[in-house]
C-alpha cells in the first residue's frame, strides 16, 4: 500500500510526519511519488492557527473526489486537531477513516492494520526509535528532546493537545545524535515546545548541560534548539553558547507582548524587564547572535499604550526576525472565555504597523552584515538556474549563485561573503 502525508504547522509536526512515514515504511508500506498513486492519505494537522478546524474540513472536501476515484482509499487525520476533537471528527466528517493524536505516531501502522479508528493517548514518557524516522527529505536533522508544555499561557492550546512537559532521556537523545553524525548529518535541530523546560528524567540534567554534552560530540557542525521560554531562561546559557561555537547563533524566545499588563493577563510568568535582561545578556555575550520572537497583537484588553510598549520593546531588542499574529481565540483555552474586545480592523492596523516597523529594522540589521563571511548550509535550489538557497548558522536565508554548480547540492556547506541585506534574507557570493 502507498501512502501520502500532508503536513501543516510547526517543526514538531514535520518531525512527527517523518516518524509517521518511518512507521508506515517499517510495516511494508511505500511513500507515493504523487497523491494519485496513494491509497492512504494522512493529514498531519496543527491547531495553533486561526480557523484550523475549518481548514481541515475544507481540505477534506477537496479530497472527496480523490477518495471516491478508487475503492479502498482511506484518510487519516493526525496531529493536534485530531487530539483536540477526537472521535467527534469521525461523526462530523464521514469521509475520515481514522483519527490519531500526536502521541500515536509510532503505532499508526498497527492501528491501521487492526482497524483502530480513533487513538488519542498521550504517553507519559517521550522517546522513540531513531531507526523509524524517515529522513529522506531532511537537510537539517530534527531531534525531539521534550514534548508538551506545563506553562499554561491563557491563549495557547498546546498543553491540551500535546500534554504536560515531558523530557526524553539524555542518553537516548545522544544515541540519536551520534547515529545522525555517523550518517554524515552534522546540522542538528533539537525540538521541544519549551526546550528550556528540559530535565533528563534519569539524571535531572537541564538544557544547558545537555547542550554542552551534545556540542562536544565529534562531527557536529551546527546544533540549534527551539523554542525557549523567557520565564525559564538559564543565566548560564549565554556563556555556554559563547564557549561552544557549534551551538547555533540563532535563539528563538517568544515574548508575545511588550506590556507587563498584557503579559500578566496572558499568564506568561515573566515580565518585560526579565525578557530585556535575558535578551541583553545573550546579545552582549554571544557574538553574531540572531534573536527571534513571537508576538500576538490585539489580545483582549490590549490598549494603544500596551501596543506602544510592544513596539518599544521591538525597537530596543532589534530582533533579527519575528513572527506576529493578530489574536484570535482558540476553543478550549482560558482566553477564549474573555471578550475578544479589540476590533478586527484595529488588530490588523496594529499588526501591519508592527510588521512595517520590524521590516525596516530587519533591513538595517541585514544590511549591516554586508561584507561578512559566513558558513551556510544549502537547503534547496533557487528559482533561477544555478541559484541556491542556504541557511546561515544564525538561521538567515541567503541566496547565492554557485561558482561551481557540481560542488553544490542540498546538504552541502558553503562559505559565503554577504553582498547585500534584503528585508527578509541576504544575498551572497561564494568565497
Ligand atoms: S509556553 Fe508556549 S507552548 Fe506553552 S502554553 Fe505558553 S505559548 Fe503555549
Amino acid at each position: 500500500m502507498k501512502y501520502w502525508i500532508e503536513t501543516w504547522g510547526c517543526q514538531m509536526n514535520q518531525l512527527d510526519s517523518a516518524r509517521l512515514s518511518g512507521n508506515l515504511a517499517g510495516a511494508g508500506m511505500e511513500p507515493a511519488a504523487a497523491l494519485e498513486e496513494a491509497s492512504l492519505f494522512l493529514l498531519n494537522t496543527c491547531s495553533v492557527r486561526e480557523k484550523a478546524e475549518a481548514k481541515v474540513f475544507a481540505r477534506l472536501g477537496e479530497l472527496k473526489a480523490w477518495k471516491h476515484r478508487r475503492p479502498g482509499r482511506r484518510i487519516a487525520l493526525c496531529g493536534c486537531i485530531a487530539q483536540q476533537y477526537g472521535e467527534a471528527l469521525l461523526k462530523r466528517a464521514p469521509l475520515l477513516d481514522f483519527v490519531f493524536g500526536p502521541g500515536e505516531v509510532d503505532r499508526i501502522a498497527r492501528h491501521i492494520a487492526l482497524g483502530v479508528a480513533v487513538a488519542t493517548h498521550l504517553p507519559d514518557a517521550v522517546d522513540y526509535d531513531p531507526a523509524v524516522v524517515d529522513r529522506s527529505d531532511e537537510v537539517i536533522s530534527m531531534v525531539t528532546i521534550m514534548e508538551g508544555c506545563s506553562q499554561g499561557c491563557s491563549f495557547c492550546i498546546v498543553p491540551r493537545v500535546r500534554g504536560r512537559a515531558r523530557s526524553r532521556p539524555a542518553g537516548s537523545i545522544e544515541r540519536e545524535v551520534r547515529l545522525l553524525l555517523d550518517d554524515g548529518r552534522d546540522d542538528i535541530l533539537l525540538l521541544g515546545q519549551v526546550v528550556n523546560a528540559y530535565r533528563d528524567p534519569v539524571s535531572g540534567l537541564g538544557l544547558t548541560g545537555l547542550l554542552e554534552r551534545l556540542a562536544g560530540l565529534p562531527g557536529v557542525r551546527n546544533l540549534a534548539f527551539v523554542t525557549s521560554h523567557p520565564a525559564l531562561f538559564d543565566p548560564r546559557l549565554p556563556a555556554v553558547m559563547r564557549d561552544h561555537p557549534v551551538l547555533s547563533r540563532y535563539f528563538h524566545m517568544p515574548i508575545q507582548s511588550g506590556s507587563d499588563r498584557i503579559l500578566r493577563a496572558m499568564r506568561r510568568g515573566h515580565s518585560r524587564e526579565q525578557y530585556l535582561e535575558a535578551a541583553g545578556r545573550l546579545g552582549d555575550t554571544v557574538p553574531g547572535l540572531a534573536l527571534s520572537s513571537d508576538f500576538i497583537v490585539g489580545y483582549p484588553g490590549e490598549t494603544e499604550a500596551d501596543f506602544e510598549e510592544t513596539l518599544d520593546l521591538i525597537r530596543r531588542v532589534r530582533f533579527a526576525s519575528l513572527y506576529a499574529f493578530a489574536y484570535s481565540p482558540r476553543p478550549g483555552t482560558s482566553a477564549a472565555r474573555i471578550a475578544d474586545d479589540v476590533p478586527a480592523v484595529e488588530k490588523n492596523r496594529r499588526l501591519n504597523e508592527l510588521l512595517r516597523m520590524h521590516d525596516a529594522i530587519q533591513r538595517e540589521e541585514n544590511g549591516r552584515l554586508a561584507g561578512a563571511v559566513m558558513d551556510a548550509h544549502v537547503v534547496a535550489p533557487g528559482r533561477e538556474p544555478g541559484a541556491w538557497v542556504a541557511r546561515t548558522r544564525c538561521n538567515r536565508v541567503v541566496h547565492f549563485a554557485a561558482a561551481d554548480p557540481a560542488a553544490v547540492r542540498p546538504g552541502a556547506w558553503v562559505r559565503l561573503k554577504i553582498t547585500e541585506g534584503l528585508p527578509h534574507s541576504l544575498r551572497a557570493d561564494p568565497v
